[in-house]
């Protein structure tokens, strides 16, 4: 028996310097408008800092370039990262180049990590994640985007859209069709394109509901990307022919955990203005803090917070322990309870603020608008339930007959049978 819930005293020396970092250095800047080589500029010292620390890309292994914390210290790390919109991105944990350095630690060679892996890892590049495309998203088999092999060259042709950060992006990890013919998870590879290359074409920002009227070339924009006769060598496909979907899945799979972790941290900051301000909005001869309703929106949010955490590391531990397939059920779990956690508890702390959390005054209305994407991207949560629960009913059979194991009558009948020398004795006996 080994449930342990103690953090090491070193390594919770690492916690408090990052919270530290965050109240002294991170929060200042994000009510700045800043422009991509402006951020760059400020957080450049502060990603020296984090390197000597040991914290830079604290998702990777040591051999993959990174810090080697494992699944459920980055849980830790990752909350307090997700407490600021700006934190992954001075860590080097931001997506989606944290995802994008797995798929090429995983999956590139020697030449690839060279050129593209170390220069991401170390800050100098900016990548993107190329999937969903106008006719396919949380079904990626109905992808047709498509890369045929010309000589030594892929010829690309095709549109993707809500790709985020392709107009600063220095290069792209596309998934394309590779091989028409074959079985529906089968037919994708990865293929890598750098952006400059002709027929790769931003085309526009999309206006979302985190940002209606997006400035081009804005960190964290989502934009619509067309190839028309694009051609790359041969060499950069990652991996084998017709492997794409089990690499994005080594992706996806941590990255929809990285996510969850940090909305924890998300929804916890929504949670400190909630109490807060529970503490000094006067109202009806009280504080809000004395009102049956406002007690229950901080008992409730405190309960899922924790229910949100605890799940998350476990799920982080059976990664650490048995690999991230094995976790599949307990990381669906999270992604769609983590994304409705994160919307409530911000919700909540934004009607508590009333117009004043409604207003720009406040970092709540952003949040609530960022939330709402959460439900949507790496799989809505209508496609994680499904798994959910096909995972837990294969754990089940349906019972011989159709008559349920728990049917009194047919237990009944079968006490009766098994303990009936001791029944008809104590009867006689009566
Ligand atoms: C902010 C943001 C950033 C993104 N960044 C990227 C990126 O960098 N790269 C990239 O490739 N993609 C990105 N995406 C796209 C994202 O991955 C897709 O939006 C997601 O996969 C869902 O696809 P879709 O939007 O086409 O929804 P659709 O496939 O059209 O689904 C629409 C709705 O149908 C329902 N539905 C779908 N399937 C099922 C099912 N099996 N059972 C029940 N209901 C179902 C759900 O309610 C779902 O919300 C981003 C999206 C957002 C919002």
């Amino acid at each position: 028996m080994a449930i342990d819930f103690s953090v090491e005293p070193e390594f919770q020396e690492k916690l408090d310097w990052i919270s530290e970092l965050l109240r002294e250095e991170i929060y200042p800047l994000e009510v700045l408008e800043l422009t991509h080589p402006q951020l760059l500029e400020l957080v450049a010292p502060l990603r020296e800092r984090v390197v000597a620390q040991e914290l830079w890309a604290p998702h990777l292994d040591r051999e993959l370039g990174g810090q080697g914390y494992g699944q459920v210290k980055l849980g830790l790390i990752h909350e307090l990262l997700g407490r600021s919109r700006i934190a992954p991105f001075v860590f080097g944990a931001q997506a989606p180049d944290s995802g994008n350095s797995e798929i090429l630690a995983l999956n590139g060679n020697e030449e690839q990590k060279e050129r593209w892996l170390y220069p991401l890892l170390a800050g100098e590049k900016l990548s993107c994640y190329a999937m969903t495309e106008p006719g396919a998203g949380a079904d990626p088999t109905q992808l047709s985007c498509s890369a045929v092999l010309d000589g030594d060259e892929w010829v690309i042709n095709g549109d993707k859209w809500f790709i985020t950060n392709a107009s600063i992006a220095d290069f792209f990890i596309f998934m394309l069709v590779t091989e028409p013919d074959a079985a529906p998870h089968q037919r994708a590879s990865q293929i890598i394109v750098d952006a400059g290359t002709p027929g790769l074409n931003v085309v526009r920002e999309l206006g979302t509901l985190e940002d209606a009227h997006p400035r081009w070339g804005t960190w964290d924009n989502h934009a619509v990307v067309e190839l028309r006769d694009v051609r790359v060598p041969a060499g950069n496909i990652l991996g084998e022919r017709g492997t794409g979907f089990v690499q994005a899945q080594q992706r996806l799979g941590p990255g929809r955990m990285h996510h969850a972790m940090r909305w924890i941290g998300q929804a916890q900051r929504a949670f400190d203005m909630l109490c807060e301000r529970s503490l000094y909005r006067k109202a009806r001869g009280g504080v809000l803090a004395d009102k049956q309703t406002i007690q229950n929106w901080i008992a409730d949010s405190a309960v899922e917070l924790e229910a949100a955490r605890l799940m998350t590391l476990k799920a982080a531990w059976i990664m650490d322990t048995q690999g991230s397939r094995a976790a599949r059920k307990e990381i669906s779990m999270i992604k769609f309870w983590g994304a409705k956690i994160l919307h409530d508890v911000i919700d909540r702390a934004l009607q508590a603020h009333g117009s004043f959390g409604y207003s720009s005054d406040m970092p709540l209305e952003e949040m609530y608008r960022y939330a709402r994407a959460a439900r949507i991207y790496d799989g809505p949560d209508e496609v994680h339930r499904e798994t959910v629960a096909r995972q837990i009913l294969r754990e089940y059979e349906a019972p011989a007959d159709e008559v349920p194991t728990e049917h009194i009558p047919t237990r009944r009948a079968a006490s009766e049978k098994r303990f009936a020398h001791v029944l008809e004795q104590v009867a006689g006996n009566a």
